[in-house]
């Protein structure tokens, strides 16, 4: 879809909507509150063996509104990559904005952030080379910036006329994008 995808390619995940159940009005505060969506293992697994390197960036404003904390965070995190890598599949490191959208954190996604972050943390990146897959307007947005092509998730398959691509989910996003 983008040119062929190889090892030197990065995968930027959104998580909520992308990797487990949103939960809508609410947050996933700890691991029983976290699901995998379907085909979510599956597609990690397949994504692990072409991309060079596989990151999660995640807003939760829910640490910064003191309804979980950064400790609940990294469990959930710390469960996923365990289904994540019980499948076969990888996730090199879990980003996260904690502050309240108001406090206009420069980690907090559409801000780039956590990309910096990332990019510091593994200096191979290159967001030229760099697949962002998102459910919100913010991920698309922060991709754009980033010069990265976008995939938006939505299950009933209505565009995003900003996104490179809509799929709806995560496991026919990655299909696509290694074809
Ligand atoms: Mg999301």
């Amino acid at each position: 879809m983008f040119g062929k995808i190889d090892k030197s390619w990065t995968l930027f995940l959104d998580r909520d909507g992308v990797i487990n159940e949103r939960l809508i009005g609410d947050y996933v505060k700890s691991t029983d509150e976290f699901r995998l969506l379907e085909g979510v293992a599956e597609a990690i697994k397949i994504a692990s063996e072409n991309f060079g390197r596989i990151v999660v960036v995640t807003n939760q404003q829910g640490i910064g509104k003191g309804l979980m904390t950064e400790r609940n965070l990294s469990e959930i995190h710390a469960y996923c990559l365990d289904m994540i890598q019980a499948s076969g599949g990888h996730i090199d490191r879990f980003y996260f904005a904690p502050a309240l959208a108001a406090e206009k954190s420069p980690l907090r996604k559409p801000e780039t952030g956590m990309a910096l972050q990332a990019q510091q943390d593994f200096p191979e990146i290159d967001f030229e080379r760099s697949v962002m897959i998102g459910d919100s307007d913010s991920d698309i947005a922060f991709g754009r910036r980033l010069g990265m092509k976008t995939v938006y998730i939505d299950a009933t398959g209505k565009e995003h006329h900003e996104a490179d691509t809509t799929q709806r989910s995560l496991l026919e996003a990655i299909k696509k994008l290694i074809a």
